[in-house]
């Protein structure tokens, strides 16, 4: 079968692959019809993940069909459609029992990082009862493609994180993929404000089509007085941080109000600064998270009422034979416009 190899930082290649196969009780085998490239990819290539190694597939979303099941496994047969989450896990290790399925002893965001992941035809799935789910009919796979990551991780990570309420104010720092599956989902509690926060001219004009209430250009270096001024001078309830750079980070804490959260998705690659001197007195919450996906089994059900769109995020398509490109108009999206690409494997 045909994979998207790690080569080590910088180095990649489309190569062929023994197709995977059972290897225990729980597993399941998945022909991929859809997946995708998140964030995270590009930093595994930048040499950012150091657990993920040498000569592994690539890519932790997808749609598929199951191909083969182990004996464990009750839920999915051949032939099922399934969504698969970028978070495996066995449902009953300690974090497991708690919902925190991101720090399962056996599992976690092991796909396309210690074990082989979903760019390719074929991938195995361990505890597959737990980590797959149905694919209810007449839902568009493409739109549930979205729901391996990005959603789930937008809206557990910044929207609950962050105590999204109706009637407060909201900032979202980064207008890409995560941060505008945040302004998605920060909508289903109707708060009055959501402000976003980028440098690229096209991702704010999307975002404003997809429901910010304003927009700011921070290339300026004026976002905090703007953002002052759009909120009265109080700041925001809640800032989302959805870049993963010091920078964005210190601009949340510039512009929550009193008593707000900060809520951080971004992938921090270096240390950040916390100004303590000043947020000490202001009653702030700051949270940090993996994407757990327990919110999944709900993003399906208003994905499938048709309460939110993911498939608007979606701008380019591809075979997976063509993955290699696919990268790099995912990898410049400055200049492509990207925001999530869709990669047909079949
Ligand atoms: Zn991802
Ligand atoms: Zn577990």
């Amino acid at each position: 079968m045909k994979a998207l190899i790690y080569k080590g930082p910088g180095q990649k290649a489309l190569e062929d692959r023994p197709m995977p196969d059972i290897q225990s009780a729980g597993d399941a085998v998945v022909k991929i019809t859809k997946t995708t490239i998140c964030g995270t990819d590009l930093h595994i290539l930048k040499g950012d993940v150091p657990s993920c190694t040498p000569g592994r597939v690539l890519g932790h979303e997808g749609v598929g069909i199951v191909e083969k099941v182990g004996s464990g496994v009750a839920s999915f047969k051949k032939g099922d459609h399934v969504l698969i989450s970028c978070i495996s896990a066995c449902g009953r290790c300690e974090f497991c029992r708690k919902g925190m399925f991101s720090h399962c002893t056996t599992g976690g965001w092991i796909l396309g990082n210690t074990i082989d992941g979903t760019q390719a035809e074929y991938v195995r799935i361990p505890h597959a009862e737990t980590s797959l789910y149905h694919i209810p009919k007449g839902v568009d796979e493409e739109a549930l493609v979205m729901l391996s990551d990005i959603l789930p991780t937008g809206f557990e990570c910044g929207v609950l994180n962050g105590r999204v309420a109706p009637g407060s104010s909201v900032a979202i720092v980064g207008a890409g993929p995560i941060g505008l599956a945040a302004l998605l989902t920060a909508k289903f509690y109707s708060p009055a404000e959501i402000i976003v926060i980028d440098l690229d001219d096209n991702r704010l004009s999307v975002a404003k089509h997809f429901g910010a209430t304003h927009t700011v250009n921070s290339g300026d270096g004026k976002a905090i007085e703007k953002v002052m001024e759009i909120t009265g001078g109080k700041g925001v309830d809640t800032s989302i941080e959805a870049v993963g750079i010091p920078a964005t980070f210190v601009l949340c804490q510039r512009i929550v109000a009193a008593g707000g959260t900060i809520a951080n998705i971004g992938v921090h690659g270096v240390k950040a600064d916390l100004h303590l001197e000043d947020l000490w007195s202001h009653n702030i919450t700051i949270t940090t998270r993996l994407v757990d996906t327990v919110s999944t089994p709900m993003l399906l059900k208003t994905v499938q009422a048709q309460k939110i769109d993911p498939k608007l995020l979606i701008t380019h398509r591809f075979k997976l034979a063509d993955m290699m490109k696919a990268y790099e108009v995912f990898g410049h999206a400055a200049d492509t416009k990207a925001l999530k690409v869709i990669i047909e494997a079949e």
